[in-house]
């Protein structure tokens, strides 16, 4: 039975912010955090108070002392507090996580970035001639060493690259496109929605599985501007099927007097099957079979920056520069100084593989990650003996990030199953710590996998597990 006086009472014994704020608890915090944050804590969990009051059934046990309350507030303003983009422990062992940010950068891009942030820099300057620069020019002549093109230039993303880059060769006119390479890489990136918004009108050829060269032959018309291969990044047609290749491609261009452009997606700079990844064309392989334009991204498979990478012939590669749109869609100082500093790893790259932490984390082996979870495993058990059991499943990593849909890389993982809480609150535990844990849950069980965790966040990934078992 409600008794509204009752609950009036209740009410009123709250405490008033002011008096909350008073409390000893905050003196610790005071100090270190912005005092609208303090207040919007204390209001908070005053407000959830006066909720749980008018909600309940029996108004005299609902009502935590002073104290409690304080200690709530408290805990609740350190949390606001903390920043909203932070570090996470990517457990799942996908390398490429749009929704994790994909590559983790080198140590040297990180250097580079903090130095060129923390002070000016020559971002547009002509050191030698003192004159007005290009702030392109710190990575172009490295984008055509990696990748043998005449030239190059950056933009934001690989979306932003397409974008700039049909708008600038074919506005207007008629883009041929196979009706196999019409991507959807996620959100709103569709190949004909692309092409939309560029002003390029997309003429689809062949079918779904097979696309010959005679059916481009035909389509070429007046109206035709561009010739566009799209890297089927994140599906494949199998079976009965049939592309064109980009040597064939470049050659009827040059036929035909029409740019070719390929959307490489996640563009590789070196070979990586030694890594047990399927032979896919380079990107020097791809310029050298004469494409007039590839575009890719700095934070797929290169495992740099977010930009969009654009290389190919110099006469095509200015018009892209020179269009109004490329000033919007212009990388800052910081993207371009990570981005240097990967691909200066890449000039050697037996350094780029230990330095580049995508590369370094597709060459673990199998044995490896087996090894690094009877480790885990050990800790988590003398740990946690009696709240879970835990054992080492084989669990194959996937590259991610929409590329080489197909392969896996052999690994294994921890599998957790806790005692007295399910596999999902587990997992939301592990999401909502100080350092949050991505995991994975499979077979009814919390999987964790250690390809891609850092060895130097093994003792943090341990702590946070054990945390998450606390106070059940
Ligand atoms: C990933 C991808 C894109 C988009 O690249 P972003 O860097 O995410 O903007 C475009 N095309 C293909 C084929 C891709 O794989």
């Amino acid at each position: 039975m409600k008794n509204p006086a009752l609950t009036n009472r209740r009410l009123r014994d709250l405490p008033g912010i002011d008096k909350l704020l008073q409390q000893p608890q905050w003196a610790s915090i005071k100090d270190q955090i912005p005092y609208p944050i303090l207040l919007e804590a204390a209001q908070t969990i005053v407000e959830e108070c006066r909720i749980r009051i008018l909600n309940a059934a029996e108004p005299s046990h609902s009502l935590p002392d002073l104290d409690t309350i304080a200690n709530q507030a408290v805990q609740l303003a350190r949390r606001l507090n903390a920043p909203n983009l932070r570090p996470v422990i990517n457990a799942t062992g996908t390398l490429l996580h749009t929704n994790l940010g994909r590559a983790p950068l080198a140590d040297a891009a990180l250097t580079a970035v903090a130095d060129v942030a923390r002070s000016y820099s020559n971002l547009e300057l002509d050191l030698d001639s003192g004159a007005r620069g290009n702030r392109f020019s710190h990575v172009d002549k490295l984008i055509c060493q990696l990748t043998g093109a005449e030239a190059a230039t950056v933009v934001n993303n690989n979306a932003g690259a397409v974008m700039l880059s049909l708008a600038a060769l074919a506005f207007g006119k008629e883009a041929i496109v196979s009706r196999g390479e019409l991507v959807e890489i996620g959100g709103s990136f569709r190949i004909p929605e692309v092409m939309a918004a560029s002003g390029v009108t997309l003429r689809e050829v062949g079918s779904t599985n097979k696309t010959h060269l005679e059916d481009y032959t035909s389509a070429i018309c007046a109206e035709t501007g561009l010739l566009l291969k799209v890297h089927t990044s994140n599906y494949r047609i199998v079976g009965f099927s049939e592309a064109v290749s980009g040597v064939r491609l470049a050659e009827l261009g040059r036929e035909e007097n029409l740019p070719v452009m390929e959307d490489l997606g996640s563009g590789m700079l070196f070979d990586m099957t030694p890594y047990g990844l399927p032979r896919e064309p380079t990107v020097a392989e791809t310029i050298a079979a004469g494409l007039d334009i590839v575009t890719f991204s700095g934070d797929k498979l290169l495992g740099g920056p977010q930009t969009g990478i654009i290389a190919g012939r110099k006469e095509a590669v200015e018009r892209i520069r020179k269009h109004p749109m490329a000033r919007a869609l212009r990388c800052d100082k910081m993207t371009l100084a990570a981005l240097e500093a990967t691909l200066r790893l890449y000039l050697d790259p037996v350094r780029a593989k230990s330095a580049i932490p995508l590369l370094r984390m597709l060459s673990v082996t199998a044995a490896e990650t087996k090894n690094r979870c009877t480790q885990i495993a050990a800790q988590l058990r003398a740990a946690l003996d009696d709240q879970m059991e835990c054992h080492i499943v084989e669990e194959p990593s996937t590259v991610g990030g929409g590329a080489l849909p197909l392969s896996e890389l052999a690994g294994y993982a921890v599998a957790i199953t806790p005692g007295a809480i399910s596999v999902d609150q587990l997992c939301a535990r592990l999401r909502s710590g100080p350092l949050p844990v991505i995991s994975r849950i499979q077979a009814k069980s919390l999987r964790l996998n250690p390809r891609t965790v850092r060895p130097d966040e093994e003792p943090l990934l341990i702590a946070a597990v054990t945390a998450a078992f606390a106070d059940i």
